[in-house]
């Protein structure tokens, strides 16, 4: 299938979990079941297309790379469990490693404490012509350290600092970083992996009933059940104040992981299709020289 047509089903596919505009959205306009109309029967069509999806990404990450302009910073957010490791494994299977790292952001070091939040993030930020993806990212800042004001103790931060419009302060800084890093050709995608709590539950006891799968399992993920209505008052508020067109948030539904991942792989082709991603052009000089090693090449055994 031509690139172009799957970059239409892409964009097509992605747009109805793409939030630009934070204002209106609110979390249950979305369901984490949702499949679009398809059924598990159409399991395999939708591998078969992400596989193609998978093509193209790589074909667009070759010209991202080979151009050198642009950046594209992709940051997963979710609930445990949600399948953010497994989004990011598969969709990414197909594209260079050279032009794409991945950074795991988990709690805070005594050093990364010892700075402002975005420090940590700010030195992983993409090269340009890379994609860089953040499995957790600054906006930990607004849903765990929201939801244990505990964390936000142990930030040292100056105590008149911390006042009643912490959180909205935040989501205005967040903002406003997204804001520069767009205006410097570093695009942001960020996406929610939004599972229901019934589906969650479900793969814990998987984890707990499977031998290859016991290592994942972590007690203290099952403690934070108990905060899981908080969490999603804090998704909502995070999503309604930094869902912008410039940098929209995807939230993705994640009870069916083969779902989850063509909508992910859609989302970042959409985003990769919306540069204007071309291999540079060469110029007089590079074309004669070009010439004539073709014609020392051709002259000689
Ligand atoms: P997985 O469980 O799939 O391996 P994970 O992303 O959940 O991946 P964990 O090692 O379980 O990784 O833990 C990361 C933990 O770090 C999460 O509970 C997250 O909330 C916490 N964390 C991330 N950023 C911060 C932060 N800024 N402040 C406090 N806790 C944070
Ligand atoms: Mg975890």
């Amino acid at each position: 299938m031509a690139v172009k047509k799957t970059i239409n089903i892409a964009r097509e596919l992605a747009e109805p979990f793409r939030v630009s505009n934070g204002g209106k959205f609110r979390l249950k306009d979305f369901d984490p079941g949702d499949t679009l109309g398809l059924t598990s029967e159409d399991k395999p069509r939708a591998k078969e297309a992400l596989a193609l999806g998978i093509e193209t990404l790589a074909e667009l990450q070759d010209k991202l790379y080979a151009q050198d302009h642009w950046g594209v910073l992709l940051i997963f957010q979710a609930m445990d469990a949600a399948g953010k490791d497994g989004a990011i494994k598969h969709v990414m299977s197909g594209v260079n490693p050279q032009g794409c790292e991945v950074n795991s952001f988990k709690a805070p070091s005594a050093e990364d404490l010892d700075h402002d939040y975005l420090w940590r993030c700010m030195k992983v930020l993409p090269n340009r012509g890379h994609i860089g993806i953040f499995n957790r990212s600054y906006y930990e800042e607004t849903l765990v350290v929201r939801v244990h004001p505990e964390y936000l103790v142990k930030q040292k931060l100056p105590p008149k600092l911390v006042g009643k419009s912490i959180w909205q302060d935040r989501f205005q800084d967040i903002r406003g970083f997204e804001r520069y890093l767009t205006r410097n050709g570093i695009i942001v995608r960020k996406f929610f992996l939004h599972v229901s709590k019934k589906e969650q539950k479900r793969r814990f006891l998987d984890r707990i009933e499977n031998p290859e799968k016991n290592w994942k399992f972590s007690s203290t993920d099952v403690a934070e059940r108990e905060h899981w209505d908080d969490y999603m008052a804090a998704y909502e508020d995070m999503i309604q104040n930094t869902a912008t067109s410039d940098s929209p948030w995807y939230v993705v539904p994640a009870d069916n992981k083969w779902f989850t991942r063509v909508v992910v792989a859609a989302a970042v082709i959409d985003a990769l299709a919306s540069l204007d991603l071309a291999y540079p052009k060469v110029g007089p000089d590079k074309l004669k020289e070009l010439d004539a090693a073709r014609r020392l090449l051709l002259s000689k055994k």
